[in-house]
């Protein structure tokens, strides 16, 4: 059996409240022994010095455009995408053409995944059929084929009949619905966020209440029925304060935030970079300020990437017909070490919890700890590691980043998988 001991790392496991240098021996596919100075031989060593061993990093909002959108990404450059970002799992969302609505597009989408070999796939399927809003898929079939959570993302579930009733299903399976919360018309043909930004660009603006009225109305659906909801890439104060009354008074809510939604505000769209064209769009100085408060107090719960790869056709294009989205697997861990740990917002097992622990509980999968007899996924982190992001070296086909050219630091430098490194 692959023996495999990182030596030295400050181990950091949200879930047991560990901190402390260690070591970690890993043998096959499981974590053995953790603890100090462990000695032997036929061990393959990484020298974890200086660098943070977190459980590995887990993405539950990922777009892999597989099947039907091979062009901007597929399974297997989107899994090694991952890999290179230090996620050892990752949630997909079931926006691909055809849908993720059946039994047979999630065992599909789990074989593929598993063929590609680098990082763990977890489908989440629609809340309705064809993301249509209307009729709801099979959830239950869908829970023991393996569907871990439930969106119609890319688009609201905008009628409020249908949400409850897809909130009344999940709940049976203890499932969340994962809200794409966005009043389609409230945001209408919009571009980027309605504000001052918008009118010195001159371009139509979607509104922050396009965002918090759905937040408000999803959140309400649940305190009825009793469902989990998990709010996807919450992007304004209003709706993180939403979130942080929601919880304080019991309602079974989390929430998300996007690394791009901590890290730059509608400012940067001045220039008209089609790569800052978001869906909900970049918001102002406040709300980031607001989503960084909420990253801290833990209203929200975790940090997800929204990756969504596009091809040079659609982003090479006037601003207003550009697609939304920004290739985020690769910089996630850059800008959250950047904007938040190394800024004081987040300490390292604040960064453990957002980035691995806590989507994992969400989604109710085996991951998101170090433990003895644990599975061996492990992300090790180089904090100091200073570079310039260059979307031309990103695995994923997806060069859509607004980060291109940017320095940044920290870097996931092994990323492992069922005890075997898979970015490299
Ligand atoms: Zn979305």
């Amino acid at each position: 059996m692959e023996k495999l001991l990182i030596k030295g790392g400050r181990v950091v496991d949200p879930s047991s409240s560990t901190d402390a240098v260690l070591d970690v021996l890993v043998e096959g596919n499981k974590i053995v022994l953790i603890g100090k100075d462990i000695e032997g031989e036929g061990f393959q060593v990484v020298d974890a010095g200086g660098k943070l061993v977190f459980p590995g990093l887990v993405d539950m909002h990922v777009h892999l455009r597989e099947p039907g959108q091979e062009h901007k990404e597929t399974i297997e450059s989107g899994t090694r995408s991952a890999a290179a970002g230090g996620f050892t799992t990752i949630a997909c969302m079931p926006n691909t053409d055809p849908v993720i609505d059946t039994p047979a597009m999630v065992e599909y989408i789990k074989l593929k995944a598993e063929k590609a070999g680098y990082v763990k796939v977890k489908p989440v399927a629609a809340i309705t059929k064809g993301l249509k809003g209307e009729e709801l898929s099979p959830i239950g079939e869908l829970v023991q084929y393996g569907a871990v959570a439930f969106s119609d993302d890319g688009r609201p579930v905008m009628n409020s009949r249908v949400m409850r009733r897809a909130m009344e299903y999940s709940s049976m399976w203890d499932v969340p619905i994962i809200s794409h919360c966005e009043d389609t018309d409230l945001s209408g043909d919009g571009h980027m966020n309605e504000g001052e930004m918008s009118t010195v660009l001159g371009m139509r603006g979607i509104p922050a209440i396009a965002e918090e009225v759905m937040v408000a109305r999803d959140i309400a659906i649940a305190r009825f029925t009793g469902a989990r909801v998990h709010i996807a890439h919450v992007s304004t104060a209003g709706s993180v304060e939403l979130v942080r009354r929601a919880k304080a008074e019991g309602v079974r809510v989390t929430a998300e935030a996007t690394p791009h939604h901590f890290s730059l505000t509608d400012r940067d769209v001045d220039g008209y970079s089609t790569n800052t064209k978001v869906n909900p769009p970049l918001r102002t100085y406040e709300d980031v300020e607001a989503v960084k408060q909420g990253l801290r107090d833990g209203t929200i719960d975790a940090i997800a990437t929204d990756h969504a790869p596009h091809h040079r056709d659609d982003k090479e294009v006037e601003y207003a017909v550009a697609a939304f989205g920004i290739s985020g697997l690769e910089t996630a861990l850059s800008l959250a070490v950047t904007n938040l740990l190394n800024s004081g917002i987040l300490t390292p097992i604040q960064l453990a919890e957002r980035m691995s622990t806590a989507p994992a509980r969400i989604l109710g999968i085996e991951a998101g700890c170090l433990k003895e007899g644990g599975t061996a996924d492990i992300t090790v982190i180089d904090p100091d590691i200073e570079y310039v992001v260059d979307v031309n070296a990103f695995k994923s086909k997806g060069k859509n980043s607004p980060f291109d050219g940017m320095s940044v630091r920290g870097k996931a430098v092994y990323t492992i998988v069922d005890g075997i490194i898979k970015n490299i």
